[in-house]
């Protein structure tokens, strides 16, 4: 199996920011017992480990200095249902978004707001990923995955899985200490039609279509292919930051000198302000600097125009945390996992 195991491994075309660097390790499992083998073998004891999804929130900044373990475990099987849920077990190597299109052909409900999103199953939990006002925890009942150290196979509920937004205790007390090996989704047989967000309601009547989960994942396929850029032909990893939190009496006070800063109520007295917004309104919406950028279409997003270095991303990342903060006194944090 160590053959297996290949040495000065590039990783240009396993990330979606398409940065060019290598591993000196890398290993593809395909199933938990290969999973565990590596695991035990002796060439990795000491090495440090980098668990590999697709590549989709990621930024890597140099040659990485021991094993990156790709992820390819398959698999989508129904385990039980009742009158009103399935539930559904999926490897966590499985595509995220063939995943939601495989639930929209069973007319199961609850992730159709998530199409499209880059990224394996596996990762999904991680960051509690969320789109069009619905995050993956509210689908999510367990989730297993491989202790790195005992190697003993665990399980977490939802519950226990500390889910918040774009964080989870895979995120946090977790973090490079377990690997995902599969998720059990709860799928409800009814449509949950979730068109809180306008951009849904307004794609469906355009489209002249009932909400349903299958209109919802096109309308949702459709306003993502508009606005967001393909990593196939321009490098990058989605929202790069995280919408800040802040109370909401420092949101009152922004909005006399601000009037169009863009809120949601997060808690009683919590507000998440679009980080984008306040990109943008620094000016750096479609700011280029060499081959790096922020994308003309969405601020949110930081952009490979080809050949650029992860650290020039990093560093433009750091200017405009920097301008965000001089500007409104509000601190962006990366939403992405840099390596
Ligand atoms: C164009 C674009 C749009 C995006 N839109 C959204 C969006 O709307 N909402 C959203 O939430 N995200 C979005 N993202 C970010 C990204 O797609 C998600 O975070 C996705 O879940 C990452 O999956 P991945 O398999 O690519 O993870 P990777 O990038 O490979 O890994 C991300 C992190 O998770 C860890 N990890 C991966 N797999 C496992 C595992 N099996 N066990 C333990 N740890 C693991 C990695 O070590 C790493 O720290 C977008 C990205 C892009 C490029």
């Amino acid at each position: 199996m160590t053959k297996l195991i290949s040495t000065n491994h590039p990783l240009n075309l396993l990330n979606t920011f398409g940065i060019s660097a290598t591993t000196k390790l890398f290993y593809e499992f395909k199933d938990i017992q290969s999973l565990k083998e590596i695991l035990a073998n002796n060439i990795i004891k000491n090495e440090q480990i980098f668990i590999l999804g697709g590549g989709s929130n990621i930024l890597i900044t140099k040659n990485f200095d021991g094993i990156v373990l790709k992820n390819s475990i398959e698999g989508i099987k129904i385990i039980s249902e009742d009158r009103d849920n399935v539930s559904v077990e999926v490897g966590s190597g499985v595509n995220w978004h063939e995943f939601v299109l495989w639930s929209v052909s069973k007319n199961l409900s609850g992730i159709e707001n998530l199409a499209l999103i880059p990224g394996l199953v596996g990762a999904s939990p991680m960051q509690n990923i969320g789109a069009y006002g619905v995050e993956v925890k509210d689908t999510i009942s367990k989730v297993y995955f491989i202790d790195i150290k005992s190697r003993l196979e665990k399980n977490l509920t939802d519950k226990q899985c500390n889910f918040s937004y774009r964080n989870s205790i895979f995120k946090s007390k977790l973090k490079d200490k377990v690997i995902i090996t599969k998720v059990i989704f709860k799928l409800s047989k009814h449509n949950l039609n979730n068109i809180s967000y306008g951009a849904i309601s307004s794609e469906l009547e355009s489209l002249k279509k009932d909400a349903s989960c299958q209109t919802i994942c096109e309308a949702v396929i459709n306003i993502r292919s508009r606005k967001l850029p393909d990593p196939k032909y321009l490098g990058n990893s989605g929202s790069f930051f995280k919408n800040p939190v802040i109370s909401t009496k420092k949101f009152e006070e922004l909005k006399i000198k601000f009037p169009n800063i863009i809120g949601y109520q997060h808690s009683e007295k919590h507000t998440k302000i679009a980080a984008g917004w306040l990109i943008e309104k620094a000016g750096w919406k479609g700011f280029k600097e060499g081959n790096v950028g922020v994308y003309k279409k969405q601020a949110l997003v930081l952009v490979n125009y080809g050949g650029a270095k992860g650290e020039h991303i990093l560093k433009l990342s750091r200017k405009i945390q920097k301008s965000i903060l001089s500007k409104f006194k509000i601190k962006i944090l990366p939403e992405v996992n840099i390596i």
